[in-house]
């Protein structure tokens, strides 16, 4: 039984089509998404339809990536200050959340943009939104360090997007820096140097003292040149996506987008994600006025109604009023998937009814903390925990930091509890998770959360039954009664026999029905609740006749088993 406003999965969607006759077709958001545009006359494979002759080549973006403390803010700090060519007074003074630099190479200058948030977490945030925005990855390694945990997980992302990697190894003039170590442990996970004969290129660096940055940032274009074909066309509505956003006191809603194709223009209407507004005015990352923006391009636009999410793609529409119903509709629909997940997503409490519905026997846990060692050891401790084969935890996220978007999105879409270990999302975050009916829970001593998260596993598991035989009652005399059927006149030989007790027919030893129940018990004339060894009884099963002289009716309970 489901209401009307309840949200039903795709199985129970078949059969009711079944059930009336139509053909249920489920469609991704996506698709969704693509239609609405549609009828609004953009199409989102244009891309692909395009003509040669309109693609004109475009600079790279990069994400600088790699563990913590290797040095990627420094880096992506020397490379804002040092910008050699197109110096303004002073070097970029605006953090806009991306910027351009221009390289010279080999007597041409060269564009390259650079999303300003370091670290893989922003990658895959993006990614996760549809945002491929990456063309080329520097991987940051520092020298006296080496490859460490979140070096291979930026590798992981990297490699999973098919995006290219430049390796920076860092802090060289710090004594005792071993690059060559670097390179040496890099081969394990394919990157291999060009000097070894592979095809990555590796750079020495101090990202501190500003050594080598040029020749990364020529590497960065060598790389883009030989392995990929950066061209978009810039003859056309302008789209790409948010790289950051915020509320601003005095200029309202304010946003960073990355160009991807066509080219934006002051006047334009827009729609990202689920805001929408007219290019009121375009700054750079020097505070500069614009009034086109080419592909490749960050820039900062105003005039948005609301704060898109870092991530959500923008695009161009026909007029205002376009804009405004992309934007609007997507807002319904987007409603409408957050009722559908609140239901669906559980907390800890009531994994017990879920489990018992048999919708879930995994745990999954996304774990946070404030250390790579306290993650490690919490990690480690609960998947020592064992209740039972039947239940289980899966750990399907951890990182060091605080509680994110991403957390909280992949907690939804995993139907998982977030532990947060000494560390708490921002009121942003927390407020999503509330939103999406995701749990969090927090801890600052591991035992704590071993016993909470061991409780709900117990929690998980159905009731485990098992059989006491009560009693054992021999028949000696079978009466039989019209009215009530046979009667079987016994001897109660153990036990105690009740009313209303399950039973079974032993017959010669051999249990021969099992499903039955004492429908009626008396002594002499009385109907009895029970009776006990050593007494007679007359002993009615219901529409059950075929009871034999000599038989034993055995009666039993089932009692719920207490799980140690
Ligand atoms: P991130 O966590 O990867 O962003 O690392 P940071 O950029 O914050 O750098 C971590 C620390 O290493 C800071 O104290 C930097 O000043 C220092 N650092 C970064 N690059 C270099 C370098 O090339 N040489 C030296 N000696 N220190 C560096």
């Amino acid at each position: 039984m489901a209401t009307a406003t309840q949200s039903l999965d795709e199985e129970t969607f078949q059969i009711l089509g079944d059930e009336i006759g139509w053909k249920i077709q489920l469609v991704s958001a996506e698709e969704e998404d693509k239609e609405l545009l549609q009828q609004f006359d953009i199409n989102l494979d244009e891309e692909e339809l395009q003509d040669d002759k309109d693609l004109k080549p475009r600079p790279p973006v990069v994400t600088v990536m790699g563990h913590v403390d290797h040095g990627k803010t420094r880096l992506l700090d020397t490379i804002r200050k040092t910008n050699v060519i197109a110096r303004e007074a002073g070097g970029i003074t605006q953090r806009i959340g991306a910027y351009q630099v221009t390289v010279d190479l080999d007597g041409e200058a060269r564009k390259i943009t650079f999303l300003d948030t370091p670290g893989h977490e922003a990658f895959t945030a993006m990614r996760a939104r549809g945002a491929e925005l990456t063309d080329v990855a520097i991987l940051v390694v520092a020298a006296d360090d080496g490859v460490m945990p979140q070096t291979v997980e930026a590798i992981n992302h990297a490699q999973a997007a098919k995006v290219p990697i430049v390796v920076a190894v860092n802090k060289i003039d710090v004594p005792g820096a071993n690059p060559d170590k670097v390179r040496g442990q890099l081969t394990e996970f394919g990157l291999v140097p060009e000097e070894y004969g592979g095809d990555t290129m590796f750079v020495d660096i101090s990202a501190k003292q500003n050594i080598n940055v040029d020749k990364l940032l020529e590497a960065v274009l060598l790389t883009a040149d030989a392995e990929l074909d950066l061209r978009a066309n810039p003859n056309m509505d302008a789209r790409g996506a948010t790289v950051e956003a915020r509320l601003d006191k005095g200029r309202g809603a304010v946003a960073t987008v990355l160009v991807q194709q066509g080219t934006l223009h002051v006047g334009d209407a827009i729609v990202a994600g689920t805001s929408y507004g007219r290019v009121r005015a375009m700054l750079d990352e020097n505070g500069h006025t614009m009034e086109a923006a080419g592909p490749s391009t960050p820039v900062q636009v105003l005039g948005l109604t609301s704060v898109p999410t870092a991530g959500d793609l923008f695009l161009v529409a026909s007029d205002d009023r376009a804009a405004r119903q992309i934007a609007e509709k997507r807002q319904a629909t987007e409603r409408a998937a957050q009722l559908a997940k609140r239901r669906k997503v559980v907390s800890l409490e009531d994994f017990k009814k879920k489990f018992a519905e048999s919708e879930i026997d995994m745990l999954n846990i996304v774990i946070k903390g404030d250390s790579s060692g306290s993650v490690e050891a919490l990690e480690d401790s609960l998947m020592k925990i064992e209740v039972s084969d039947e239940v289980g935890i899966q750990v399907i996220h951890r990182g060091v930091g605080a509680i994110t978007q991403n957390d909280v999105n992949l907690a939804t879409v995993d139907k998982a509890v977030i532990i947060g270990f000494n560390v708490r999302p921002n009121r942003q975050v927390a407020d999503l998770a509330e939103r999406e009916g995701v749990e969090i829970k927090y801890y600052s001593v591991i035992y704590r959360a071993i016993e909470d998260i061991e409780a709900s596993l117990k929690g998980m598991l159905k009731p485990e039954y098992e059989e006491v035989v009560t009693s054992h009652s021999e028949i000696r005399e079978i009466f039989r009664s019209s009215k009530f059927g046979n009667i079987a006149g016994v001897m109660v030989q153990d036990g105690e026999v009740k009313r209303g007790t399950k039973c079974r027919i032993l017959r010669n030893g051999v249990a021969t029905v099992n499903d039955l129940e004492i429908s009626s018990l008396r002594r002499f004339k009385d109907d009895v609740q029970s009776v006990k060894e050593g007494y007679e009884a007359g002993i009615n099963l219901g529409t059950f006749n075929d009871i034999e002289l000599g038989d034993i009716i055995e009666t039993f309970e089932m009692r719920e088993v207490e799980r140690k």
